[in-house]
Parts: structure tokens; C-alpha cells; sequence
């Protein structure tokens, strides 16, 4: 069977619960401009989930993604070892996918961790940073000059 899972692969259980945290996060997204909710729950390596919604503003650059919200709160409550992120949204029938905004922000903490893209139905498609943004700028770049 072909391995189409990055190299720390979640647990079923570990799934469905990140799943269900990006869903219940979804409900409290502010988005009164595009209509387009969006929750991300954040799995960090020990087991954290930190979850978190779009938040659109009248000055419409200001909004921030679900995915970003999750990271910030991760961040600012001392957590930057991420296993993986699940993204909800009410897409019938595609998978919700980061935008590239996002995918640099994962990408500061490693190109070695799972990004599940869900439809309403729960369904997903898993793929790590490193599939998602490809031949990236990192950190460890900064150091090479
Ligand atoms: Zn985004």
C-alpha cells in the first residue's frame, strides 16, 4: 500500500479528534464579509490541540486565516513543536486549502508535519508542508550567508 502520510503519522484517534476541534472552531469564526467560515485545530507535539477561526475585519487586509489564529495561540502560549493541523470549512465538495500566506506561516515551523484538508463531510486529504510549499524559504536559511 502506498505511504501517503508524512513520517510522524497521527493516530485514527488523534485524526478524528483534531478534525473535530477544526469543526467546533469553525463555529465561531468571524467572517460577516465573505461568508466563508474556516476553523483550524493545531496538534502540538505533546498533545495540545489549539484551535482557531478566521477573523475578517472592516479594514478587509487586516483579517487573519483560521490556520493563523491556531498558530498564534500555539505560539503565544509557549508551543512551536507541531505534529499537525486540520482545516475545516463548509465546502461540499472540495477539500479546504491553505493559502499561501498560511502554508509560509506553517512552514517557519518545519516542512515535516501533516496539514489535513477537510470537506463538511469530514472526509480529508493529508499532505505534509514540504508537498504544499515546495522549495521553501525557511528559517535555516537565514543562516547560510
Ligand atoms: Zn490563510
Amino acid at each position: 500500500m502506498a505511504q501517503d502520510c508524512p513520517s510522524r503519522a497521527l493516530e485514527p484517534e488523534h485524526v478524528q479528534r483534531l478534525l473535530l476541534s477544526s469543526q467546533e472552531a469553525k463555529k465561531s469564526a468571524y467572517c460577516p464579509y465573505s461568508h466563508f467560515p474556516v476553523g483550524a485545530a493545531l496538534l502540538t507535539g505533546n498533545g495540545l490541540i489549539f484551535s482557531g477561526c478566521n477573523v475578517e475585519n472592516a479594514c478587509y487586509p487586516l483579517g487573519t486565516c483560521a490556520e493563523r489564529t491556531a498558530i498564534q495561540k500555539a505560539i503565544s502560549e509557549g508551543h512551536k513543536d507541531f505534529r499537525a493541523i486540520a482545516i475545516s470549512s463548509d465546502l461540499q465538495d472540495d477539500f479546504i486549502s491553505p493559502c499561501g500566506a498560511c502554508r509560509q506561516v506553517m512552514r517557519e515551523f518545519g516542512t515535516d508535519w501533516a496539514v489535513y484538508m477537510t470537506k463538511a463531510d469530514g472526509t480529508y486529504v493529508v499532505r505534509t508542508l514540504q508537498e504544499l510549499l515546495p522549495a521553501s524559504f525557511g528559517p535555516e536559511d537565514l543562516q547560510k550567508i
